[in-house]
């Protein structure tokens, strides 16, 4: 399992939303997520 950054919630790595920062995967529970987080991910603890 993996944690979503942006609503810290717990996601699967298989069936989760991903996006690459910094060469490393994170994931995400929707694509509304992913897209809060590619907009400003220095505002997201990894
Ligand atoms: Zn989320």
């Amino acid at each position: 399992m993996a944690k979503d950054p942006v609503c810290g919630m717990e996601v699967d790595e298989n069936t989760s939303v991903k996006s690459l920062f910094g060469g490393k995967a994170v994931y995400f529970c929707c694509p509304h997520c992913k897209a809060r987080f590619d907009k400003d991910p220095m505002k997201f603890k990894l």
